[in-house]
């Protein structure tokens, strides 16, 4: 539409005064902490941090909005960009009274990568940009150290090779081209001791590898490495742009869902130098333990370093805490930063630091990842500390990451009786066992064909993602707690021991040495993320705390401390949250675990779960075989007490919460036996002959069960089997209420699409109501209403709201119905599904808002204009996944019912959806 277009033009500004360059040093700076979206998370931090003073080298930030320019109009830049540019240049030579490409001062920058959203690794970072062959020379000389020049020479050629010149790995290489360049090196200088550490190189070492590294380059890619640092510039600030569409950086959006338009910045920022000397290092850490959230200064350092080393995992650092004894000074301003930080961000940060010649630089802080664990635990102690309100740490602990508080650990008798073969650095707590495997693809094809897999590396890369995604564990040789590959599994919830440096893992071989024990690929391990430590085999797990105390009752909540956190974050979410929780739970037990999880009532139990227990499935097959309804009505009767015992249990372990139970939902056939052997069994059972078994197979066999008879058409064909199953609901009420228990029961009737389907079910429901309450001289009170779970029943809902009292949304089946897509089958198109973008999510998992969340808000308002106050909940798969209970609360639902162990994580999710308002 021509109007449209003109009135955006005419509010855009012309590209000339847009500003795209925002600098930072001194003390001021353009930005500030908030312009995340524009200057990216690090970019606005670095701004922040440099306006409250700390100590943080001069630069400037190009915001994203070049990004997304650069991929709107074939990768170039806006015409206005150079120029700012080039001032943002000057300003920073003169503050640092050093120029660009200078013969005798040299100014070197970093060129960082920073998207608005942190994405540990996935992006490129160049480092000492600037250096060539002059300029390595004058550097080498103002600092009088040629070894340091040369340090970072081969550094800058390395990083700029890789990212910018595309030198890296060729399918079917195991090692990055210029790794295999120093080991090469190491080789012909220390025959004795290839594996000597990278500070052993000398300067004219360094040299000789700045050279070959530039033959390389030449060699791989057909061009010379720049020399002209503008030149040097202008690639470096494409490539990072350029790494905004890498794989890996292509993965991680879409595991955490950040959009692709967002783009990245660009930080470019003077060079300070770890790398001068054993007084100088550099660092990274959390202002508290991101393990396990302990309140302690935790990360670590490596001496004579730039920060590649350690985020890279290539040299396995040391704790921070030594950093008291070696370098006292600057331990002290680190604790002060510590300080600094959290009581003006108002959250554990993650930073990065360098030392150089004993003087702190401070390099990037960001809120910092961290496990479950230390998710509410700091959250909790900061309440009490007075750093934030109740409201932001509800707000703030993602929903999901609770349920890493209710998993398994290792059994600890299990534990005693198993020999540790080696130990490492505890990076992500928990227990995993799994098959080993030693690259990230294979990790992830086991783990697509069902296997439990640890993925065991020397050290990770940002590129293992995807098989750091199918692992239950990680497990690498090389590298500290802080390296990415420890950061990513611990967001991701996954257990990992890292630095492990006893383990000699061969990929050659695809194996793994240690203490004279041999393991190969597929051979089972088990590694203990909160201690480090590795068993072979298999080792059993027990429950974790917050299990023991609610259900097992075997452990006191004055014995538990991460109990008591989690006890008052669930507190704190109860008090705000608006929408209630229920479970889906079949037995009793699992009913009284729900309880004690904080369900407020069964929303939904399946009562054909009960129909497998014992000798139950015989009566249930008596039941399908029947010829007749006489015969059915016999075989129907044996099933009627199991049903009504198990009722009962639920009415008591429910003392007075509300169940909703379904009535018969699966086609008939999935009961009965289909191989021959077990038909003749069957047959032999019942007696009656084995034809008439597989006749009846036969007949029940249909093409399509999920679309076929099942739901209330069962209820509706054969009444009998409705009435029995009604029956034992109220006989159960009647009897559960008569011991002085409250009981609340509210049928539900399965897959109604049409009015009257559930008007004749629910007229013989209260026919057998009627009659129970007739027989036993008791008044019961219960409810009926349906499923709703296929679209009709949502453009309908006014005309089944008149009937039904309420609705609970069936979001498996309807997600299945409104998409025309089986559950079961969409494992083969799906993921390139997801891949193309079709679909954000699976939509198994999470709600499709924009289409199934449609048609439920349909129904919603359907509903309610024939019966205002009807109740309505959802008892999907997605009652317990945090974005779909969010959209729930904003639907107005009175309930979200989950299985048992989501029910934290919907408490807190609903919690987070109420203070949205
Ligand atoms: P990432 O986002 O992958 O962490 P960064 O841009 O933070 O990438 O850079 C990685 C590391 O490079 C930093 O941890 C830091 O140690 C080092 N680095 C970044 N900028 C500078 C700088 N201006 N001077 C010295 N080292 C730097
Ligand atoms: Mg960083
Ligand atoms: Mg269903």
């Amino acid at each position: 539409m021509p109007t449209k277009s003109k009135s955006s033009k005419a509010k855009k500004p012309s590209s000339k005064s847009v500003k795209y360059v925002y600098s930072f040093g001194n003390g001021k700076a353009d930005g500030n902490g908030k312009m995340k979206s524009l200057l990216g998370g690090k970019g606005a931090n670095l701004a922040e941090m440099t306006r409250i003073r700390l100590p943080v080298p001069p630069g400037f930030t190009i915001s994203t909005e070049v990004c997304t320019y650069f991929y709107d109009h074939n990768r170039t830049y806006p015409p206005a960009l150079e120029k700012q540019i080039d001032e943002a240049i000057h300003k920073l030579e003169a503050s640092m009274g050093k120029k660009f490409g200078d013969a005798t001062n040299p100014l070197l920058v970093a060129v960082r990568s920073g998207a608005r959203d942190s994405m540990p690794g996935m992006m490129d970072t160049i480092l000492n940009l600037g250096l060539n062959d002059r300029t390595v020379r004058a550097l080498a000389e103002r600092s009088r150290n040629e070894r340091f020049a040369y340090d970072c020479y081969r550094r800058f050629l390395q990083m700029y090779g890789d990212v910018v010149m595309g030198v890296q790995k060729r399918p079917g290489e195991d090692h990055e081209p210029f790794e295999v360049v120093i080991e090469e090196l190491k080789k012909e200088l220390f025959p004795n001791d290839p594996h000597v550490s990278d500070t052993k190189l000398d300067a004219p070492a360094l040299r000789t590898l700045t050279d070959r590294f530039r033959k390389l380059i030449r060699e791989r890619t057909g061009k010379d490495f720049p020399e002209d640092p503008r030149e040097q510039l202008r690639g470096a600030v494409g490539a990072v742009f350029g790494s905004w569409n890498n794989e890996r950086a292509i993965i991680y959006r879409r595991k955490y869902n950040i959009p692709h338009e967002w783009g990245t910045a660009v930080n470019v920022q003077a060079m300070v130098f770890g790398n001068t000397g054993n007084d100088s290092g550099s660092g990274v850490s959390f202002t508290r333990d991101p393990a396990t959230g302990e309140k302690v200064l935790y990360g670590e350092f490596l001496l004579n370093a730039q920060g590649e080393d350690v985020v890279a995992g290539v040299r396995t650092p040391e704790p921070v805490l030594q950093l008291k004894v070696e370098m006292p000074e600057v331990y002290r301003q680190l604790q002060d930063v510590r300080h600094t930080l959290e009581s003006h961000f108002h959250d554990m940060q993650d930073f990065e630091f360098t030392v150089e010649q004993g003087r702190l630089f401070m390099l990037q802080t960001r809120n910092g990842k961290r496990t479950g664990f230390a998710a509410v635990r700091i959250a909790v102690e900061m309440v009490k500390e007075k750093l934030i309100k109740p409201d932001d740490a509800v707000r703030r602990i993602p929903a999901d990451s609770l349920s890493q508080l209710l998993a398994p650990v290792f059994d600890s008798n299990a534990r005693k009786t198993t020999q540790v073969i080696a130990r490492g650095l505890p990076a992500g707590p928990g227990a995993a066992s799994g098959k080993i495997y030693f690259s990230a693809n294979e990790a992830e094809s086991a783990a697509q064909k069902g296997e439990k897999v640890l993925l065991v590396r020397i050290e990770t890369s940002p590129e293992d993602i995807r098989g750091m995604l199918a692992a239950e564990g990680i497990l690498t040789a090389r590298g500290g707690v802080s390296s990415h590959a420890a950061l990513v599994a611990r967001q991701m919830g996954k257990v990992c021991v890292c630095g492990a440096s006893e383990l000699q893992i061969d990929y050659s071989t695809n194996s793994l040495h240690v203490r004279g024990q041999n393991f190969r690929k597929g051979d089972y391990l088990s590694i203990d993320g909160t201690t480090g430590e590795i068993f072979p085999g298999e080792v059993k797990t027990s429950p974790s705390d917050i299990v023991r105390v609610l259900i097992d009752k075997d452990l006191t909540p004055a014995e538990s401390p991460i109990y008591r956190v989690f006890a008052q974050l669930m507190q704190w979410a109860d008090q705000r949250r608006k929408l209630e929780v229920r479970a889906n739970a079949d037995q009793p037990d699992q009913v009284g675990h729900a309880v004690a999880f904080g369900a407020q009532g069964v929303g939904l139990c399946r009562t054909e779960h009960m129909f497998f227990e014992g000798d139950r499935i015989d009566h249930v097959r008596e039941m399908i075989l029947a010829e007749n309804a006489d015969e059915r009505g016999k075989a129907l009767a044996k099933l009627l007490p199991a049903q009504r015992s198990d009722f009962a249990g639920i009415f008591k372990a429910l003392k007075g919460l509300p169940a909703t139970i379904r009535f018969l939902d699966p086609p008939l056939h999935e009961f009965i036996p289909h191989d021959e052997a077990s038909q003749r069994d069957l047959a032999e059972k019942l007696g009656i002959s084995p034809d008439r078994v597989a006749r009846r197979v036969k007949e029940l066999h249909e093409f399509n069960p999920m679309l076929g008879h099942r739901g209330c058409r069962l209820g509706i064909v054969y009444p009998e089997i409705s009435e029995m199953q009604a029956r034992a609901v109220f006989e159960a009420a009647a009897e559960v209420q008569a011991s002085g228990i409250k009981v609340r029961p509210e049928i539900m009737i399965p897959l109604v699409g049409f009015p009257k389907e559930l008007e004749l079910q629910i007229a013989l429901v209260h026919q057998v109501a009627q009659k129970v309450q007739k027989e036993r001289n008791v008044k019961l009170s219960y409810l009926v209403g349906t499923m709703i779970e296929i679209p009709r029943a949502c453009v309908v809902a006014d005309e089944i709201a008149k009937s039904a009292q309420f609705f609970s949304f069936g979001t498996n089946d309807l997600t299945q119905t409104t998409l025309g897509m089986s559950r079961d089958d969409a494992g083969s198109f799906l993921p390139r599904y997801q891949e193309e973008e079709i679909v954000r999510q699976n939509p198994f998992a999470v709600l499709d808002q924009g289409g199934v969340g449609k048609l439920m808000e349909t129904a919603v308002k359907l509903g309610r204009s024939t019966r205002k106050d009807i109740k309505l909940g959802i008892c999907g798969e997605h009652g317990g996944e945090p974005d779909s209970v969010k959209f729930c609360h904003r639907l107005g639902l009175a309930y979200v019912s989950c299985s048992p162990f989501r029910l934290p994580v919907a408490r807190l999710a609903a919690a987070q959806a109420a203070l949205k308002e």
